[in-house]
């Protein structure tokens, strides 16, 4: 009966739900940015790469090859700019590209991607993109590019981190393009492996602006399942206690040391998810489109019960 009560109790500006917590969107394409920026989002938490490539039919190694990085760094600021547009002023986080060798295959010149027996354990994330750094550059050379522009509402984070040199380099080779992470624009990381989650504090120490978690591929690697094998897909649980656990001691690590934290993965969505981590006190919650007024309310509801449980106490 009490719930009831509360969920009458929250703050409206306008016809919008009041949160402390950012409530942002997750973009997939650049095609539904608009729709996206319509629900009201605090900004985007996440805007995936792989589509922009995708969209142009062909492998990003033969578009470098054929037409040049001026060619490349034009797919990718192209991709940006509607999203960073359709949202100005409010932050749009670019995240690096992460490709699996199986996602490219089908496209001009994807018949030279090595074949791996599972992708997801494979050549992705940052670490791939330090192996082809001639990639990366196209993606850092086209935000700087729409800084210069006067896009000011764009930030980095990369994905897949696992050690704290993989910060360090991308750092190094973003200077060399002339973007300066975490002073020309924020800088994050994903936490989407056991082993980022922990060694969260020496990742702090490293620097960065905001861990975003990568919850998809958190619980692939904390309980061992192939988020693309259907075998197994039963025992994909984003609230496995081991998975629960390395979110909370991102959080609350973050927390105490000033860094802000996020989650971009599908957990974000998920309602029950959603309470633990606005208790344990992350600062943005980036949630499907289609989910980001449910989550709203449910954060609202979560931080009126947070302050009433700590009124209550004080009586
Ligand atoms: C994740 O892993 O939670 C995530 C958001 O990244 P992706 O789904 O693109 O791997
Ligand atoms: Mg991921």
């Amino acid at each position: 009966k009490k719930e009831e009560n509360i969920q009458t109790q929250v703050i409206y500006a306008g016809s919008q739900v009041i949160t402390a917590t950012e409530i942002k969107a997750n973009v997939s394409m650049p095609e539904v940015a608009e729709r996206a920026a319509a629900t009201g989002a605090d900004g985007v938490g996440l805007l995936r790469a792989e589509h922009m490539i995708l969209g142009t039919g062909v492998h990003p190694g033969k578009i470098l090859k054929d037409k040049g990085e001026d060619a490349l760094i034009e797919v990718f600021s192209e991709g940006i700019r509607k999203v960073a547009d359709a949202f100005y002023p409010r932050p749009v986080t670019y995240r690096t590209l992460d490709a699996p060798t199986d996602e490219f295959v089908g496209l001009k010149g994807g018949e030279d991607e090595p074949h791996e027996h599972n992708p997801m354990m494979g050549w992705r994330g940052i670490r791939r993109g330090l192996d082809q750094p001639e990639i990366l550059k196209c993606e850092l050379k086209a935000i700087k590019k729409l800084r210069e522009e006067g896009y000011r509402n764009i930030n980095v984070m990369i994905p897949l981190v696992t050690n704290v040199d993989e910060i360090r380099k991308v750092k190094e080779i973003s200077n060399e393009v002339g973007l300066k992470l975490m002073q020309d624009v924020e800088f994050g990381v994903m936490i989407e492996t056991p082993a980022a989650a922990l060694i969260i504090d020496e990742i702090i120490k490293e620097g960065i602006d905001f861990a975003s978690l990568g919850t998809n591929d958190l619980t692939q690697y904390t309980i061992a399942i192939d988020r693309n094998n259907e075998n197994v897909s039963k025992y994909y649980l984003e609230n496995h206690p081991a998975v629960m656990k390395l979110i909370e001691l991102v959080i609350t690590s973050c927390k105490s040391a000033g860094v802000k934290t996020s989650i971009c993965g599908q957990a974000g969505s998920r309602p029950q998810i959603v309470e633990k981590l606005v208790e344990w006190g992350i600062t943005s919650i980036s949630a499907n489109i289609d989910a980001v007024e449910t989550i709203r309310n449910v954060v609202a509801r979560t931080e009126q019960k947070i302050i009433l449980e700590a009124i209550r106490k004080q009586k």
